[in-house]
């Protein structure tokens, strides 16, 4: 993309509605607007972004054999009746009239709807089992929206869930949630703990949330800090396999860490040395949830089983938080000249800036890389208006992106361009043709989600 064709509404001045930094980075890299309290638009560097995210958390359910699907934003009420959940949900839910007077909703979850596609169309334990997925706007009406995307009222989410035979079968299920849900946040760039966490209004004994560190976060958390040296990595997983899904369960749960709804300070010192116990705050990514047969029993979605018994099914729901996790990758990731995107996830891989835009050299240099990078199937942006340097230096330092190239008519005399990273601020001199290699050699140890 050439900047001088890209829509990118940048910001020089902080907007004073933003309290913590990535509601304010978001807004100053021109990446999403506010329409209303809570609810945004998504401009096109935020949309890129936001598409990544979304890509990679398909990729990984997918490779965890869960089904991609979508279900509808607006739901009817009745649905929610039939599990009782339509009076208790409260005023959270925005609830709509449509105009032959039918009470309707705009869903902030989908047990229900997912539970009646089940048992409209499954009946036998031949089908099962069976886990199914969404990612798709959801709508709750938090008492106070803030944060920018964080806690919006609008926000994206993907949610999926587990249809099985028995408890046994529903808590792999869940173990597969949580192994796809630690390979999901570490492409991203981001360390996610699971920590055990309370059923609020979906119930259930068996939960866990991940959890992003950061002081900004809403949830206080305590932990052992011995679980931040746990890491994911790139071992190979069998979702089939129950024995290696539950070891990794327990590897990354044995060690103490809870929200403060399940904290337990007895439990807590007795398990954990004095010198390990950590009281922090953090960002909720995602959760996941065995409930049993609460939603099957109530709207009867039962299968038979092999000697001929109707039995209802054992469910789970499972939600990433697509949309905050902007919020929450900028949070664990930036400096005060702007963001700092984890390859996985930036919405272009490599900045041009071309210091002397009109100089015949260096424009020819520029195109010549723009064309190079392309070729290989990366996704550069150049800047390529009458700017000055300053100002396209703080442009690229604002939006983040991992590597910047310059060229100017000086370096180019010696023959050499600069490639810059953004994290270390590092640079070093390399002719065009090293510093696209290099580029291209660093993308190709990251699997990176794929934009627009
Ligand atoms: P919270 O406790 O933050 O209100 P929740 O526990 O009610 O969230 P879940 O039902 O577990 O939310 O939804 C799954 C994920 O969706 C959460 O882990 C979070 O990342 C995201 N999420 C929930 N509410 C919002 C919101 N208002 N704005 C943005 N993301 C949200
Ligand atoms: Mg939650």
């Amino acid at each position: 993309m050439r900047l001088s064709r890209y829509f990118l509404p940048v910001l020089k001045e902080n907007p004073s509605e933003a309290q913590i930094v990535s509601h304010r980075l978001m807004l100053r890299a021109g990446m999403i607007k506010q329409s209303s309290a809570g609810i945004y638009s998504w401009l096109p560097l935020g949309f890129k972004v936001l598409k990544k995210i979304e890509s990679i958390v398909h990729d990984e359910q997918i490779r965890a054999g869960h089904v991609p699907m979508l279900m509808p934003t607006l739901q009817p009420a009745d649905l929610w009746r039939e599990s009782g959940r339509y009076d208790d949900y409260g005023q959270e839910m925005l609830r709509i009239k449509d105009r032959h007077d039918r009470d309707m909703l705009f869903g902030p979850t989908n047990e229900e709807m997912i539970t009646d596609i089940f048992r409209a169309h499954v009946s036998s334990y031949k089908d099962l089992p069976l886990t199914l997925y969404h990612v798709q706007w959801k709508f709750r009406d938090e008492i106070r929206p803030r944060f920018g995307v964080m806690r919006g009222r609008e926000f994206y989410m993907k949610d999926g869930y587990n249809f099985d035979l028995s408890k046994e079968d529903a808590l792999h299920a869940y173990n597969r949630h949580l192994v796809s849900y630690l390979r999901t946040y570490e492409r991203m760039g981001l360390q996610a703990i699971p920590m055990r966490a309370d059923g609020g209004p979906i119930g259930g004994d068996y939960t866990h949330e991940f959890l992003v560190l950061a002081e900004t976060g809403e949830s206080e958390v305590f932990y052992d800090s011995a679980v931040t040296d746990l890491t994911f990595g790139d071992r190979d997983i069998d979702y089939d396999n129950v024995e290696q899904c539950q070891g990794v369960l327990e590897e990354f749960t044995s060690k103490y860490a809870r929200t403060d709804e399940t904290h337990d300070e007895v439990v807590f010192q007795e398990q954990v040395p004095e010198e390990r116990r950590r009281f922090a705050r953090g960002i909720e990514v995602g959760q996941i949830f065995y409930f049993g047969t609460k939603y099957s029993d109530a709207l009867g979605a039962t299968v038979q089983t092999a000697d001929g018994q109707n039995v209802p099914v054992h469910m789970g729901s499972h939600g990433i938080g697509v949309s905050r996790l902007l919020g929450a990758i900028i949070e664990a990731s930036h400096d005060d000249k702007g963001i700092i995107w984890p390859e996985g996830v930036t919405p272009f891989h490599c900045g041009i800036v071309n210091l002397k835009q009109g100089d015949d050299e260096a424009d020819a240099a520029c195109n010549q890389l723009y064309a190079a990078l392309t070729a290989a199937g990366l996704d550069p942006l150049y800047d390529d208006r009458n700017e000055r340097a300053g100002g396209k230096f703080a442009t690229m330092d604002l939006i983040g992106l991992p590597w910047r190239i310059t060229v100017g008519p000086r370096g180019l005399k010696n023959g050499v361009v600069e490639l810059t990273s953004r994290r270390t601020g590092e640079s070093e001199e390399l002719s065009p043709e090293e510093a696209v290699k290099k580029v291209v050699a660093i993308y190709a140890q990251h699997q990176t989600g794929r934009g627009f």
